[in-house]
């Protein structure tokens, strides 16, 4: 069996795993939990979404529904969406995927399922390549060897680790939004007319009521996105300001006396792609010249969970192929 390191447990990292034949595979994660930016944020009794919001229904990829479904990870839930909402469009009912005890199931129950050995809270800082065996570096701590190391993560972080190994200068640079979130809980009901839609104002671009998703708190709970073009304007926003701000322009639009009694804010530097590696070149993924450590992640497909899945999936058709067979 190829002794395989695992860079990432995001779902890019998951999928690609879950689609290679069995080998001996260790995952390491700079965080403490699986997910990466499917995460579920736990505050006392509240809970929020804070990254991806959900998994559409009809996002076109065959076997990932059932997958999630096996595992026990996801729900289907009916919600009242609104494509426009300082246009006034039409509510109307649309049903969204989402993990069964907040979309941090989604990776969680993915994780325990796969059942690898993860080193977490161990963030990878560098990689040695010494008599054909790549090593990992993580401050003090060296990890190995492995025959082949994937790195599941944004576009920039896997090329600052694999830069001296990957000529970059024919590929496209792949550039993603960042996004502030805030998750704020009301005393008082906000009178929104629906749990989820885009454009509440020229800054807010997504907001989501967390309440009929986690059903167990009785404060109205929201995790609202700011625009992208905004986050890059106030990138270094103190996030009480930002916090307060949103607070504001949410009980101005709809016209409520409620109070927040709970703020906290997020950046996210990597959000979605804009440009996916497939859409610039016809590419699923990088690999080193010698084919032993390979790049990946929603960024070589689209901007969204299903991408993440596809990319994993992809690579591991193609290693599996190539390498394997
Ligand atoms: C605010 C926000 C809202 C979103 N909303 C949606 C949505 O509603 N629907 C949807 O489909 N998608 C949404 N997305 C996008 C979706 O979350 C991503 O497409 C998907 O989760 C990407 O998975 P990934 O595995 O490719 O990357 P990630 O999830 O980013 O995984 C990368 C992993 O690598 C780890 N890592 C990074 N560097 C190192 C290192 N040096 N050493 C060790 N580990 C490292 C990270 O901790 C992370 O766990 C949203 C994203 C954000 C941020």
């Amino acid at each position: 069996m190829k002794k395989i390191a695992v860079i990432g447990t995001g779902l890019s990292a998951l999928s690609l795993v879950h689609h290679l034949p069995s080998q001996d595979i260790t995952f390491f994660e700079k965080s403490w939990r699986p997910g990466g930016r499917i995460s579920t944020r736990n505050h006392g009794e509240y809970a929020f979404d804070h990254g991806a919001h959900y998994l559409k229904v009809d996002h076109g990829m065959i076997g990932l529904n059932e997958f999630l479904e096996k595992i026990d990870a996801i729900k289907i839930l009916k919600g009242s969406f609104c494509r426009n909402i300082s246009q006034n469009l039409p509510i109307e009912e649309k049903e969204i995927i989402i993990g069964k005890e907040g979309n941090q199931s989604i990776p969680l129950k993915f994780h325990e399922y796969l059942h690898f050995p993860t080193h977490f809270s161990t963030k990878i800082t560098n990689i040695e390549n010494i008599k054909q065996d790549y090593y990992l570096i993580a401050g003090e701590e060296k990890f190995g060897p492995f025959d082949y190391v994937f790195c599941a993560m944004p576009f920039e972080q896997s090329k600052n680790l694999l830069d001296k190994f990957i000529d970059y200068s024919d590929i496209p640079n792949i550039e993603f939004d960042a996004i502030w979130t805030i998750m704020l809980a009301f005393n008082k009901r906000l009178g929104a007319p629906f749990q989820f839609g885009y454009h509440l104002t020229p800054e807010i671009s997504f907001l989501m009521n967390q309440n009929f998703k986690h059903e167990y708190f009785n404060e109205e709970c929201w995790v609202v996105n700011m625009r992208a073009d905004w986050t890059k304007q106030y990138y270094n926003i103190e996030n009480y300001v930002l916090e307060d701000y949103v607070v504001s322009q949410i009980k101005k639009a709809f016209q409520s006396n409620s109070d927040a009694i709970f703020k906290k804010s997020h950046r996210w530097k990597y959000s979605y792609t804009k440009k996916s590696l497939n859409d610039h070149n016809s590419k699923n993924f990088i690999s080193s010249i010698d084919n032993r450590l390979y790049a990946f992640g929603d960024w070589c497909e689209g901007p969204s969970i299903q991408d993440a899945w596809l990319s994993g999936k992809k690579l591991a058709k193609h290693f599996s192929e190539v390498r394997l067979g």
